[in-house]
Formats: structure tokens, C-alpha cells, sequence
């Protein structure tokens, strides 16, 4: 872990490693950080007294000797979460624990306009942020499928909803809350939620992939959020599997999002039967493994295998966590893609695959780490 003392560490760095590996003391967070026993106790004490850190003395290795352990008080720090997908908006305020103290949501239909939609948003973060816990907030974080554009602030998803092409979200929430305001897109949200709340802290290296209507994927480097130059790192569902392949509305032909993405995997199985299927119901007949339905789960688990690899090959990571609307097939699909890698050279076939701690709420929790994550290793 020395190599975190190369980078410029800050007091949210410091916070991030209690937050995850708290119970810990300044002793092995010298250990870690490669700081000194005065900066850590100063970065410390400030969290200390601001009650965001608890100082407990607790049983240390050596026998008969308690050791100050630092550890974070979870409602000390609060997080505004949003999330946004094709159905609905959804917020809620969480904590530095990833525990959801409070959430509602509204339904989201194709005929969203700007003007409605930021009514309703701001309608519904009024409703979860209450006097109480009001002042503890530090922070706002929206998580939305994407395209968005990451640093100016806005959603850009106008193909599910064609009456706002540009959303600008950021803007108008900093003005009404007075809180920074942070976006981000679903799958680099959910890998926040597996590293700060879940055990991916035991993984330098791993990505979180997630399956929905797209596909996309969150790069955890160095046990840190890789963001790319412009924020589009991850877009694992515009990877090209087949160079002569079905058109994708990103402009490619044969991206994997066009073979592995829900209505591609539905629009496969009506080819197959000639029924259309809600995805529901294609869940419930793999569920009681309808043939045509299982030989429809293993194509796609195919083409997700292929642009698994691509992606294992360019990062190298030590696990994948599999998350978003596959959940009901989840250990199908992991022991056939397992098998998949297993048949590649030696170090892909030790490439960890798990299911998300998550699943479906990971991109709504992993809001409660983003606030945090932004600000580790930006010059103070
Ligand atoms: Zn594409």
C-alpha cells in the first residue's frame, strides 16, 4: 500500500481510509500513507473535532495494551444521493456507512421536459431533506445512466428522452442548496458503492460492470475512480465486438451494447419465438429454464464474454463485480463466463468474478461515497 505515499495525499484521503478500513489507528495509517506521526495526528484531530471521527481505545495486537482506533461516526457527513434512469428519479440521504436514512422517487415517462423534470427533482429532494438532517449534509450526488457529460454538469440523454437533449442538473441544484454539487454515471457510482461499502478494498484493481438497457463499466484504480480525460472512461457497452455488426446509435456498427443490452436480448428472443417479452417475464422464463429463453441468456453471455476480455486486457484488474438487471441469472451467467476465461492464457483465468453486494441499489448507495472520492488527492 506504500505506493499511496507518491501521490498527493489530502485530509480526505485520510478520511477514505478510516471510512473503509476503520476500525484503524494513526500508526497503521502512517504505515499506509508513508506521512508522518505528526501530519497524520493534525489531519486527524481535525476530523476528531468536528466529530466525524471517533477516537475509541480498543484491544491492539500486543496482549494487556489498548490502542486509540479511529473509526467514522456514519451520520456525521451526509449525502444528498439522485438517481436517474429511464423509469424513474430516486433520492435519498445517506450515509458515510452507505446506509440510506431516508428515500422516495417519481416515475420518469419518454415525455419528460427540462422544465418538469427539474420541477419534479427538486420537489422530490425537498421531500427527504428534512430541518434535522439538513445541516449534516455535505454534499449533492447525481448518478444517472448515461451519456452525461461528467464535468459540465449535464444529462445527456435524449434518446430515451427526446424532449431534453441537454439536461443541465448540476447548475440548478448548486443554486437552490448551496451544496457542491457532483454527477457521475451509474456503473462508476456502483463501483464506489463495492469499494467504500462493500469488501472491494481487498482489490487494488477491479471494475464493476453492470447490465441494463446499456452496458458500462467503473474502473477502480489503485483503489481509486479512474475518470478519463473527459469523463467517458468505462463505456465498456460501445466496445466493438463484430467490426461488420448491427448499427449502435453511438455511431459504431457491432458494439456490444447492441448483443448483450436488454432490449437487444429481448429483440433476440422475440426473433427466436416470435413472442415480445417485458424483461420480467423473459426473467421468469429463464427462471424455470424455457429452452429457447436459457439459449437466448447463453448468446448474450457470449458476447459479454468477448467484451469482458477486451476489457481485462487493456486494465488487468484482480476481480470483476457483476451487477444491474441480471441478478435472477447471475450464477449462470458467471459460471459460463468463468469457463469462457478459464479457456484464455493463465492470468485472465484468475480474474475474480463476483456478483455485486448491491445489485440494483448499488448505483443509488455508491452516491453516499462520491463526495469523498472527488475530493481524495486534489491539492488542498
Ligand atoms: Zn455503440
Amino acid at each position: 500500500m506504500n505506493h499511496q505515499s507518491s501521490k498527493l495525499l489530502n485530509k480526505y484521503d485520510i478520511l477514505k481510509l478510516v471510512t473503509i478500513q476503520g476500525p484503524i489507528s494513526r500508526l497503521q495509517l502512517q504505515q499506509i500513507t508513508g506521512l508522518s506521526k505528526m501530519t497524520i495526528s493534525n489531519l486527524v484531530r481535525e476530523y476528531v473535532d468536528a466529530g466525524v471521527i471517533i477516537s475509541e481505545k480498543k484491544n491492539g495486537n500486543s496482549v494487556g495494551r489498548k490502542t486509540e482506533m479511529l473509526s467514522v461516526e456514519p451520520s456525521s457527513l451526509l449525502t444528498l444521493g439522485i438517481y436517474i434512469d429511464n423509469e424513474i428519479m430516486k433520492a435519498g440521504i445517506i450515509d458515510l456507512k452507505g446506509s440510506i436514512l431516508v428515500d422516495a422517487e417519481f416515475p420518469l415517462s419518454i415525455e419528460e421536459t427540462e422544465e418538469y423534470f427539474l420541477l419534479k427533482l427538486l420537489k422530490l429532494c425537498d421531500s427527504v431533506m428534512s430541518e434535522e438532517l439538513r445541516p449534516r449534509l455535505w454534499g449533492i450526488v447525481i448518478s444517472s445512466k448515461g451519456p452525461i457529460d461528467i464535468f459540465g454538469g449535464s444529462l445527456l440523454i435524449g434518446e430515451h428522452f427526446p424532449k431534453m437533449p441537454i439536461m443541465k442538473i448540476v447548475a440548478p441544484l448548486e443554486k437552490r442548496y448551496n451544496l457542491p454539487v457532483y454527477l457521475d454515471n451509474d456503473a462508476n457510482v456502483s463501483a464506489l458503492a463495492e469499494l467504500y461499502f462493500s469488501d472491494g478494498y481487498k482489490y487494488q484493481n477491479f471494475i464493476y460492470v453492470v447490465v441494463k438497457e446499456g452496458i458500462g463499466s467503473g474502473i477502480i484504480i489503485d483503489r481509486s475512480l479512474y475518470l478519463g480525460s473527459n469523463g467517458f472512461s468505462g463505456e465498456l457497452g460501445h466496445v466493438i465486438i463484430n467490426q461488420h455488426g448491427k448499427p449502435c446509435h453511438c455511431g459504431s456498427h457491432g458494439c456490444l451494447e447492441q448483443y448483450a443490452g436488454i432490449p437487444a436480448v429481448l429483440a433476440a428472443y422475440a426473433q427466436k419465438t416470435g413472442r415480445s417479452l417485458s424483461w420480467a417475464a423473459f426473467e421468469a422464463r429463464v427462471t424455470r429454464n424455457e429452452p429457447a429463453a436459457l439459449e437466448t441468456i447463453d448468446d448474450m453471455v457470449a458476447c459479454l464474454a468477448t467484451g469482458l476480455l477486451s476489457l481485462i486486457n487493456l486494465v488487468d484488474p484482480e476481480c470483476i463485480y457483476l451487477g444491474g438487471k441480471i441478478g435472477f441469472s447471475l450464477d449462470r451467467i458467471i459460471t459460463t463466463i468463468k469457463s469462457r476465461l478459464q479457456e484464455r492464457f493463465a492470468p485472465i483465468g484468475k480474474v475474480e468474478l463476483v456478483p455485486s453486494k448491491f445489485q440494483m441499489s448499488s448505483s443509488f448507495i455508491g452516491t453516499g461515497a462520491l463526495v469523498m472520492e472527488r475530493n481524495c488527492h486534489v491539492e488542498m
